[in-house]
């Protein structure tokens, strides 16, 4: 396929993290990206994210790592508690030298947005409803979902970074149900209005109960925010009451003072909360012809993984880089982008099982399992053995996979 010189133009579906990237990239790569976006305006805020060097060393070489802050408290304390008030002190699991720093998502969105150059024409509550391709391009029909006005406008590329639910990803590849593989766990993450009773707002905090968890991320500079998962057996039936009452239903009563203050913050937080499934995307292959899917379109490998960012930032940094070694062959280029990935992306997609355990541990064994391997740091024998097995998933997601 090849890709006429004069003028590169993409459509970038999408103005999340992979979306802003994507198209930061693709400028440095010499394109003229466009970015369409069904949501009215920007998002703002967002939820705690863990940031490892894969995800870095292509932020510093899309020039906005520096913009990222990282309110990572050295200081701080992380505490497994329960209902009744009991508190002990437990190892944070992402402290280690040289490990992830702690953000928001929107601290990411932001510092990628703001290296987009300001001529990146933005398109707001607009999607695509069709999109048909030939050799020589792609005609996409893009929706203003305001007035209900369509065009069709002809593309050398479309990038569907458009999320778990990728519309691209319908239209060109097929329906979800291939695509999507659930994990029978639902999440709920939002910011608090401030500090929680008995937690100093640097502090980390998690409640583990079987099958369900409530974690509070605490910052170096700012108010924490909470995440509280469980596990379902009818992902579709959580989705037919409001979020708030189907969190008090699963977390039940007696809540206690700190996760009563968090469930009364959901019921407040409306439609600033994410309430969704956990669930994976995997595909054969992530690009068909001119079209592309990067990020959560492509390979969602949960929260539990906590790679997602990285992710989408990689997917992005290495798609401009290919398309740059191979200016004149799209095929090639989007080829070569998917071997040197995938076998990183699979590697995140696998660890999101074991990930799950810690995060939201399903029965009494697992539960025991899992505060066997969260305080074992501190045993004399286990101790090194657990550290060393850190050590080791830690050296994975600090290798720079979109390296040129
Ligand atoms: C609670 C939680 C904690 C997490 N923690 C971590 C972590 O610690 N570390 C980590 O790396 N990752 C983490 N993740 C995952 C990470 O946030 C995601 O993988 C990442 O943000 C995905 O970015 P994206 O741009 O690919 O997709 P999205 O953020 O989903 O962005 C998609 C964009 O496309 C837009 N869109 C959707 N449909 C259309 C359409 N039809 N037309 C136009 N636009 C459309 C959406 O409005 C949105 O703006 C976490 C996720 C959650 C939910």
């Amino acid at each position: 396929m090849e890709i006429k010189q004069q003028r590169r133009r993409a459509l970038v579906v999408g103005l999340g993290i992979s979306g802003i990237s994507t198209a930061v990239r693709l400028r440095q790569a010499g394109w003229e990206p466009e970015i369409v976006e069904r949501a009215p305006g920007r998002r703002t805020g967002g939820y705690f994210v863990l940031l490892y060097e894969a995800g870095r060393a292509s932020a510093r070489r899309l020039g906005f790592l520096p913009a990222m802050p990282d309110r990572s408290s050295v200081d701080r304390a992380h505490y497994e508690i329960d209902r009744r008030g009991n508190r002990t002190r437990v190892p944070n699991f992402s402290d280690h030298p040289q490990g992830p720093h702690h953000m928001l998502r929107g601290d990411v969105e932001n510092a990628a947005f703001d290296a987009l150059p300001a001529d990146v024409k933005i398109r707001f509550s607009t999607v695509p409803t069709k999109i048909e391709q030939d050799a020589d391009g792609v005609d996409v029909t893009l929706q203003d979902t305001t007035s209900g006005a369509s065009t069709t406008e002809r593309f050398d590329l479309v990038v569907g970074a458009d999320g778990l639910r990728s519309t691209v990803r319908r239209l060109v590849f097929g329906p979800h149900e291939r695509y999507l593989q659930r994990f029978g766990r639902m999440i709920c993450a939002f910011q608090l209005s401030g500090p929680l009773p008995g937690l100093a707002q640097e502090d980390g905090a998690v409640l583990l109960e079987p099958n369900r968890a409530l974690w509070v991320f605490g910052f170096e500079d700012r108010i924490p925010t909470v995440m509280l998962t469980y596990k379902t057996d009818d992902v579709d039936a959580e989705f037919t009451s409001p979020p708030a009452t189907r969190l008090r239903e699963v977390f039940g009563t007696p809540t206690g003072k700190l996760l009563g203050a968090v469930l009364d913050e959901a019921d407040a937080a409306g439609k600033d909360l994410l309430f969704d499934s956990a669930e994976q995307v995997h595909l054969d292959s992530w690009h068909r012809g001119r079209v592309v899917l990067v990020g959560d379109s492509a390979w969602c490998v949960t929260l539990y993984a906590g790679m997602g960012v990285s992710a989408g930032l990689a997917g992005a940094d290495l798609l401009g880089t290919m398309l740059q070694r191979h200016p004149d062959d799209l095929e090639t280029a989007l080829t070569e982008w998917e071997t040197r990935l995938r076998p990183s992306v699979t590697h995140w997609q696998e660890c999101a099982g074991p990930m799950r355990v810690l995060f939201n541990p399903a029965g009494t064994r697992e539960l025991l399992g899992r505060r066997v391997a969260a305080r074992g740091v501190r045993y004399p024998v286990l101790g090194p053995i657990l550290r060393r097995k850190r050590t080791r998933s830690m050296m994975v997601k600090n290798v720079d996979v979109a390296a040129a």
